[in-house]
């Protein structure tokens, strides 16, 4: 699994670090936008990361499966 995100749409709903809190963080240093943890999460985090894909509002992280 690879995770990249999209750092022009993301709006800094912090859904990600709530979800998926060891791949994803939103830093109030950062404004609260995302920054990805581990680009290449272990299995035991991969229906975190799949979950936090789906309830991102603003489709800005991406999952490729591979
Ligand atoms: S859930 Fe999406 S919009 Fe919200 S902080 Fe994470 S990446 Fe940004």
């Amino acid at each position: 699994m690879k995770v990249t995100v999209n750092p022009t749409t993301c709006i800094a709903s912090g859904n990600c670090s709530r979800t998926a809190p060891n791949v994803f963080a939103n830093r109030p240093q950062d404004g609260g936008f995302v920054s990805v943890l581990d680009e290449h999460p272990p299995e035991r985090e991969w229906s975190a990361v799949r979950e936090a894909e789906m309830l991102c509002p603003s489709a800005t992280i991406h999952v490729r499966e591979d």
